[in-house]
């Protein structure tokens, strides 16, 4: 699943091709994903400068100069291709569900075989005021008023786990299942301890690991990104090595003894080792 890391990716793959250029064709291949698409998606945005290509959270903000921002959510299984003029395949695929062409005439085509992806046309100016973005926690890696002590106050009004806490975008905007895992391992602090349990010195740590898991993994994205974009490069979605997420009964890399455990919390499977998570 795209999580943060994934949607930068995205962003700043789209970045150079977007800004600057208009839409001079957007194709649905289909009427709704998890959300009915926008109507008149085409009429309402073809041949507006895009001004700026943003994330925020998950999602893709697309800026246009007419005061409208198309909101891009990737979904449970989202990929976004971007192919160069002139070498695009010509039949779309079963899941390629919008394409879109730009003024440069790069084709961009959102596949989402799950389909729990959407998009939305909204006025720029009432986003940061609307849901879910008026509820959106920090921005762990561009938040300049995140800090140790924020984290701390907010982490203890919740008498959840704190891998409970670190999914709520209400607390930090932008974790999902995978680098919740990841980093409290290398915090080695146990998912299922309470988040109003951390004391000052631990939330420091996790949150510095918090850091460190989604800086490394936008670094590898960058990395995926110069090696696959050209040409049809598939941006979407990477195979990153992870180190606890998905390793269930494998050694723990830390102590090297012990097999990870794997185990549901609310319906989400969470990795972790026994031994060095306290
Ligand atoms: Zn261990």
């Amino acid at each position: 699943m795209p999580e943060l890391p994934e949607v930068e990716t995205v962003c700043q793959a789209l970045k150079p091709v977007l800004e600057g250029q208009a839409f001079t064709k957007i194709q649905c291949n289909r009427q709704n994903l998890r959300y009915p698409l926008p109507l008149n998606m085409e009429g309402t945005l073809k041949d507006n400068t895009i001004t700026l290509v943003v994330r925020r959270a998950k999602y893709l903000l697309l800026h246009f100069n007419h005061g409208l921002t198309l909101i891009w959510h990737l979904g449970m299984s989202g990929r976004v291709l971007i192919e160069e003029p002139g070498t695009s395949s010509v039949e779309a695929g079963k899941h390629d569900h919008v394409i879109f062409i730009t003024t440069q005439k790069f084709k961009i085509t959102f596949n989402d075989p799950r389909r729990f992806g959407f998009l939305l046309i909204r006025a720029t100016d009432q986003i940061e005021n609307s849901t879910p973005f008026n509820s959106l926690g920090f921005e762990p890696l561009s938040d300049c008023s995140l800090n140790t002590g924020k984290l701390y106050a907010s982490l203890r009004r919740r008498a959840i786990p704190i891998k409970n806490a670190l999914l709520n975008q209400n607390i930090i905007a932008g974790i999902g299942n995978i680098y919740a895992s990841e980093a409290l391992w290398q915090a080695r602090i146990s998912p299922l301890r309470l988040a109003n349990t951390l004391n000052l010195e631990e939330t420091n740590l996790l949150l510095n690991e918090i850091q460190d898991v989604l800086r490394r993994a936008i670094a590898a994205g960058g990395s995926t990104l110069r090696d696959h974009i050209q040409p049809n490069g598939n941006i979407g979605y990477f195979q990153h090595s992870f180190k606890v997420y998905n390793r269930a009964n494998m050694p723990c890399h830390h102590c090297q003894t012990t097999l990870l455990t794997k185990m549901n919390q609310s319906g989400r499977a969470t990795y972790y080792c026994e031994k060095c998570q306290q």
